[in-house]
């Protein structure tokens, strides 16, 4: 039996066991995919562990960073953006498939005028993956100027030219803006930024991380905006993984039971 798992602290709320153990029932697949939660203050104690019972892992909050010592390769994209979320066990390799699925979920449109909200992790695996398709141009807004000013200088090294500005002159940066990326955590608990449906009538394009439906989201799809969720890149991360890890993939299959785990889940 093949066997995965998601390695973080927390990972109760993963709906992740249910998408994998149910696509491997349904593809007749001999696998199992499991939950191991580590606290910080046990992961050197633990992750040998996990390299020695499963073929392959996820890795969540906080430990993203604190595997790559434990990995012998490591993919370009996520010795880049410095985390790690995937890793294939028999040859220590770590990959970043957050960008990854970002870039496969990222609408073909004109890529100009693009601003990217926040300067965490995930902004740079979105930017990392903005760079690999080809835009070589944004601006970027963070609560934390000086945040978005560390990322101006990391996105420097593979050629994204970054205009840095604070969170507060989103309203004014929207003028000139056609694609709104946000890569903060603000929507998931139902926060607005402040912005009324005027600040976005120049979009086209609202691309937003967060799972669930976020007031940015609604604002922009009653405006008519096209807007892509978090699930999106959720989903296309996960199908990355099942590359890495060699499960065969029936795409349309994955997608129905992904669709079917996270529609239960809290939207
Ligand atoms: P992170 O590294 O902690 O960064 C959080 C970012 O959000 C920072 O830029 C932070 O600004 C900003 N922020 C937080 N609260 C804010 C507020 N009240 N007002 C303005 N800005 C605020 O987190 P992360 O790992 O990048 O994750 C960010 C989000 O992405 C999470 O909601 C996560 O669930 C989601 N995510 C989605 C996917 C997917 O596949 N869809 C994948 C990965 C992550 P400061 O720098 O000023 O603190």
């Amino acid at each position: 039996m093949e066997k995965f798992c998601i390695i973080g602290y927390p990972v109760s709320h993963s709906a992740s066991p249910k998408i994998y153990n149910e696509y491997f029932k349904r593809i007749n697949y001999d696998g199992f995919y499991g939950m191991e939660e580590i606290a910080p203050e046990n992961f050197e104690n633990r992750i040998d562990h996990i390299f020695e019972h499963y073929d392959g892992f996820n890795v969540t909050i906080p430990h993203k960073e604190r595997v790559i010592p434990h990995l012998k390769m490591i993919e370009e994209g996520a010795r880049i953006v410095g985390a790690i979320n995937c890793v294939v066990s028999k040859n220590r390799k770590g990959c970043n498939t957050d960008w990854m699925g970002f870039v496969r979920s990222f609408p073909k449109t004109d890529w100009n005028g693009i601003i990217v909200l926040g300067a965490g992790g995930t902004a740079r695996a979105v930017i990392y993956g903005l760079r690999k398709i080809g835009v070589s141009r944004i601006t970027l807004l963070n609560r934390t100027y000086t945040k978005a000013l560390s990322l101006k200088k990391w996105a420097d090294s593979f050629g994204m030219e970054i205009t840095a500005k604070p969170l507060d002159t989103l309203k004014q940066v929207l003028k000139y803006g056609k694609i709104l990326i946000n890569t903060t955590s603000v929507g998931m608990r139902g926060e607005k930024f402040d912005l009324s449906m005027k600040d976005l009538e120049n979009l086209n394009l609202i691309y937003d991380v967060i799972y669930f439906k976020t007031p940015l989201q609604e604002m922009g799809k009653a405006m008519g905006i096209k807007v892509v969720d978090g699930k999106e890149m959720l989903y296309n991360q996960a199908v990355e993984n099942l590359k890495i890890w060699d499960v065969p993939l029936v795409e349309s299959l994955f997608r129905e039971i992904f669709n079917d785990v996270m529609g239960k889940m809290r939207s």
